[in-house]
């Protein structure tokens, strides 16, 4: 299996909760290794951009009004196999329908307020890392 990195959003609600630590706690129990990681409060715009491929989506208005209701918490998570571990690790996008144990199962809310966003390949891992941070950022560990 190969080494790989991708990216985590601790969404506005989970911050606001005071769930970072326990988010970050359940990628680090599964082997994944936090290489880069930041806080920030998006603009409409860059929530647009960022979920640019929602845009004719029905949930994209509320996807961004939610994105950039207050301060996210983005990090890059490294590991094997870390796109697919960090997906599992997140649970269903629907949090009713997320395995127990999975942080959208434990921290989200429902389909809008899911708690985490996490890549879904290798090609979207590394252009929202890119999104976020600068290659100078990526810490090898
Ligand atoms: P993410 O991309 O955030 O990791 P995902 O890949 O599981 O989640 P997507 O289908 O990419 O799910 O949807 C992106 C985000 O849009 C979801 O995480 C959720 O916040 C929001 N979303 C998806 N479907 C709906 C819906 N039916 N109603 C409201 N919001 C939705
Ligand atoms: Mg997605």
């Amino acid at each position: 299996m190969a080494i790989e990195r991708t990216l985590s959003i601790v969404k506005p609600s989970s911050v606001s909760d005071n769930h970072i630590g326990a988010i970050v706690a359940k990628f680090e129990a599964a082997g994944l290794r936090v290489v880069a990681a930041k806080m920030l409060k998006l603009t409409p715009e860059q929530a647009g951009n960022f979920y640019d491929v929602h845009r004719a989506r029905p949930f994209f208005q509320e996807l961004v009004d939610f994105m950039t209701s207050g301060p996210i918490f983005v990090q890059v998570l490294e590991g094997e196999n870390a796109i697919a571990k960090n997906r599992e690790v997140m649970g269903a996008t629907d949090p009713a329908k997320a395995t127990a144990g999975t942080i959208r199962a434990e921290f989200g809310k429902n389909i809008s307020e899911n708690a985490v966003h996490g890549s879904d390949a290798p090609d979207t891992a590394h252009t929202e890392i890119g999104f976020f941070f600068a290659t100078s950022e990526l810490c090898a560990r």
